[in-house]
């Protein structure tokens, strides 16, 4: 069996990954809070953690994996949501939940095997808090419930590397008078009227953000499981609080035992916000025409524990890739996954090393048929031919790419006839010394997405990026 090495954030170490049960490989992802369309940065931690899906499922059998996605529905984002538009509360969550699901589609992402919902599972939070508080971990205070940092000084901290005494020093915690310690925070809070609440011990009111991963991961995971994972603004405290409340409540157990973080996605150097005017959403870019697949590709051109720069010209050179092959492979059925690739992924998934090996895979192939993405019928008779083929498309599978349905692709009309015409004009204007009309019709293939390339052998035409079909329609 394949060795998969992760880094893991709690040792700060690349280790090799053991699962409790290679019959049930479990992993825990923190999702979405539903309030409004998932923005770019959202959807990197779902890229990563389904390529890291994919690997699980190829090593250990797609029937040995639990893979748990939350969404977060009860927010205090999502009331101020409510009150400003009017709408209610259960709209905006099924909205937003849906809108979720549809553009990680797009993406290529699978759907994880269970994606609860916090408003589900209030019974469980609310005993898990019951539990905290019976154990010495946790106490009420007007209307509220708060965990007791002091009581689990010694191992609060760990995961991100800070000590209580330099949190306090340097946070900016909420300093409230029921409050033992600044850092204690809240399981439970008291819902006013008009805000979503349940009643409970403590009265009307509803959860913390913490206690709800924590309530959930234990009811579908257990109370130890393999991987948890999020993006690293998560680590404090979300992470933290979740370490704190699980291992409190279920001693026996030790939660999460590998943590994944991946790096933030920034856009052309800069941090995405609102304010500098570099902020868009997935649909954003789905609806410019940039297809989802496009996107995937640009994520994991990156290693997932580095920053990942969204650029234009990033766009442009995996869609000009993705083009390519899938002119190159297309109708090709995956064949064996080549062992570099599945290397390279269980390397604490090094997905620019995979694509890397793709993209010299994809040249070889090319050079095979004659240097052309589009391979004729003597190439595709080739065994060798074939046969790489399939690997190839077996490596771009892995990584969730080259799925004939995935992705917003246009249709591509055939452009043999066009490339006939071009170089038939060639041929006359060689003769003519007039080479206006090749000019023009290369210039309006061009216009059109087109990559022409002419050499003695002829004229190849490949669809480029921002390839657009309406634009070719005036050359027929
Ligand atoms: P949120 O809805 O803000 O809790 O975020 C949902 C997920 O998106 C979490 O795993 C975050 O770590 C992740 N996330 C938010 N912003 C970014 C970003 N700019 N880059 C990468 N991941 C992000
Ligand atoms: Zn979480």
């Amino acid at each position: 069996m394949t060795t998969i090495k992760l880094h893991n954030t709690k040792t700060r170490k690349k280790e090799v990954f053991a699962p409790l049960d290679q019959d049930d490989v479990r992993m825990y992802v923190c999702g979405p809070t539903v309030y409004d369309r998932a923005h770019l940065g959202n959807a990197r931690p779902v890229v990563v953690f389904d390529v890291l899906y994919r690997l699980l499922r190829h090593v250990y059998g797609p029937d040995h994996v639990t893979y748990v996605r939350n969404f977060t529905d009860v927010d205090d984002k999502i009331n101020a949501r409510a009150a400003e538009s009017g709408r209610a509360i259960g709209e905006i969550t099924a909205e937003t939940t849906q809108w979720f699901l549809d553009d990680m589609a797009e993406l290529g992402a699978l759907e994880p095997n269970h994606m609860p919902r916090a408003t589900q599972y209030i019974p469980q939070m609310v005993a898990m808090i019951e539990d905290l508080i019976a154990k010495g971990h946790a106490y009420a205070a007007e209307g509220h419930v708060l965990f007791a940092v002091d009581s689990w000084r010694e191992s609060y901290g760990k995961l991100s590397g800070r000590s209580v005494d330099d949190m306090i020093a340097g946070a900016r915690v909420e300093v409230a008078p029921y409050k033992r310690n600044p850092m204690d925070f809240v399981l439970w809070k008291p819902s006013d009227e008009g805000q979503p609440g349940w009643d409970s011990p403590w009265g009307r009111g509803r959860p913390g953000w913490h206690i709800e991963c924590s309530a959930m991961a234990y009811e579908l995971l257990g109370e130890s499981f393999d991987i948890h994972g999020g993006g690293n603004d998560l680590m404090f405290p979300h992470h933290e609080n979740e370490i704190a409340q699980s291992c409190c409540a279920h001693p026996e157990g030790e939660f999460a035992r590998y943590w994944l973080h991946n790096e933030m996605l920034q856009v052309e150097g800069k941090k995405m916000s609102k304010s500098l005017g570099n902020f868009f959403t997935v649909r954003d870019l789905l609806d410019q025409g940039v297809p989802g697949e496009v996107i995937r590709f640009a994520f994991l051109s990156t290693h997932y524990r580095k920053p990942m720069d969204w650029t234009a010209e990033k766009a442009r050179s995996a869609e000009r890739a993705l083009r390519r092959w899938r002119s190159l492979v297309e109708g090709i059925k995956p064949g064996q996954l080549p062992k570099e690739v599945e290397d390279f992924l269980a390397d604490d998934l090094n997905t620019a090393g995979a694509l890397n090996f793709l993209g010299h895979l994809g040249q070889v192939l090319f050079q095979k048929a004659g240097s052309t993405w589009n391979a004729g019928p003597e190439t595709l008779k080739d065994p060798e031919w074939s046969r790489l083929a399939g690997e190839f498309v077996a490596s771009a599978q892995l990584l969730g790419l080259l799925y004939p349905t995935l992705g917003q692709w246009t249709e591509v009309p055939d452009l043999h006839p066009l490339a006939r015409r071009l170089s038939e004009c060639r041929t006359a204007a060689r003769a003519s010394k007039d080479f206006s009309e090749v000019d023009a019709l290369k210039a309006a293939l061009v216009d059109a997405g087109v990559e022409v390339r002419m050499s003695k052998e002829g004229v190849e035409l490949v669809p480029g990026p921002g390839f657009d079909a309406a634009k070719l329609e005036g050359l027929k």
